[in-house]
């Protein structure tokens, strides 16, 4: 069976379904193809936080009442150095630009609902997607049962998605870096902080945050050749306390366990013919200042007018420069979130006491320095 709509969007992660709304509101006709089936989208558990500069793109839609709702607004963040709490006002830093907690499940569920209830084309299970003829004037979708041509196309699929690898080799650059650092991962039924919690100790990196009203997901350093999964939880649970300097921390149930092993990706240009890649299938980003889903959305708000533009005035100068637009903040980001890294990781190294004194030196430039900690709180607010 062939359909005819204007764009294909490749995945109904944050990317590929607030591109699906934001052209929905425009009046632009797509439909989204996504593997997985609909529970399994929805309960995907990952990111936590909507920056301000990606909750204004929902408000300029109409939409932030519906996506992004009232949960609770960020104040302030804490960072303990060996026990000793330190707190940053980032919201008041940025000059009242406050993000907000909204687990991706969350947003997930929420735009898919919008989206549906606004008459949307979501086919799930769309197992073998295929692009084909990117460069031609009538690029087209093949997958298991269907054939779908299109205007152009989105690939919102990941960083593990089909839309990225159906680019001819050498049509893009690459650039890979890994941090060295590894972090074991677990949400579990705990109280969450009073605060976004994150911990620089000599046994190494930890952090806490919350996911929900009953819910955290911690986060611990591990070192290179362990393997945490083979932790007992009673091991995790010590570790936990000892580098968040809390005795007290209460343990919960553990629901979801995953390694991350902090790494970047960029792929150059983020288009190709009339393809673009959009969030985690053009670039992937360690979770350190929380900017991965963040990254995904201002993809997708750039696209969206870009393709407002070219589908309803005939104007493709956006299209033309999404790419760059998305780049320069994508490489803004990658920096951010390195020298956080960096920052917070060595500050605790023993084993490298030059670098460790500098880390910690920069670490109370946060708290020293006013116009650190604006820079530092423009960053995590997310810029234009
Ligand atoms: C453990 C963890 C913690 C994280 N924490 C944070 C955080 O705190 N803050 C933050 O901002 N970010 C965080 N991230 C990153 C964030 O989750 C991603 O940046 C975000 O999900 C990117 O959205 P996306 O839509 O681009 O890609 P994805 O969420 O990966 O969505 C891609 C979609 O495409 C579908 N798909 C894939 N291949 C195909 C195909 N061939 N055909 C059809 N559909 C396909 C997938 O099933 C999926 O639904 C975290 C990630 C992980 C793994």
């Amino acid at each position: 069976m062939r359909d005819e709509t204007t764009v294909a969007i490749i995945g109904a992660g944050p990317a590929g379904l607030t591109l699906a709304n934001l052209l929905q509101r425009s009046g632009v006709d797509c439909v989204v193809l996504e593997m997985r089936d609909r529970s399994y989208v929805e309960d995907r558990q990952r990111a936590g936080i909507i920056d301000h500069h990606a909750g204004r793109i929902f408000e300029e839609y109409g939409l932030a009442d519906r996506i992004v709702g009232d949960g609770p607004v960020e104040t302030l963040m804490e960072i303990r150095t060996e026990g000793v709490p330190r707190f940053l006002d980032t919201p008041a830093l940025a000059g009242g630009r406050p993000s907000r907690l909204v687990p991706q499940q969350m947003l997930v569920r929420r735009l898919i609902a919008a989206f549906l209830e606004g008459g949307g084309d979501l086919r799930f299970g769309a197992a073998g997607v295929t692009l084909h003829d990117l460069d031609g004037p009538q690029p087209r979708v093949t997958y298991d049962g269907g054939e779908l041509g299109a205007a152009y196309l989105a690939g919102c699929d990941g960083f593990h998605g089909v839309s990225r690898r159906s680019i001819p080799a050498g049509a893009l650059e690459t650039y890979s870096f890994d941090h060295g650092i590894g972090w074991y991962t677990v949400l579990a039924d705990a109280p969450p902080p009073r605060y976004p919690l994150m911990g620089v100790s000599r046994h190494g990196f930890a952090a806490q945050f919350a996911r929900g009203p009953h819910a955290s997901r911690f986060y611990l350093q591990y070192q290179p050749g362990e393997d945490p999964r083979s932790w007992p939880d009673e091991h995790a649970w010590e570790q936990l306390r000892l580098r968040l300097g809390d005795p007290r921390l209460v343990a919960g149930p553990i629901t979801g366990r995953e390694i991350v092993e902090m790494r970047s990706f960029v792929a150059e240009p983020m288009d190709f013919g009339r393809l673009f890649l959009v969030g985690d299938a053009a670039h992937i980003i360690t979770p350190m200042g929380a900017k991965g889903m963040n990254l995904a959305l201002s993809d997708a708000y750039v696209l969206a007018q870009g393709l407002t533009d070219a589908v309803l005035k005939g104007d493709e100068a956006g299209l033309r420069e999404y790419s760059a637009v998305c780049l320069r903040r994508t490489w803004d980001y990658q920096e951010f979130s390195r020298w956080y890294a960096e920052m917070v990781h060595q500050a605790g190294d023993e084993s490298e006491p030059f670098r460790r004194k500098l880390a910690l030196a920069r670490l109370d430039r946060l708290f020293t320095s006013p116009a650190a900690a604006t820079a530092f709180a423009d960053l995590m607010a997310g810029t234009d």
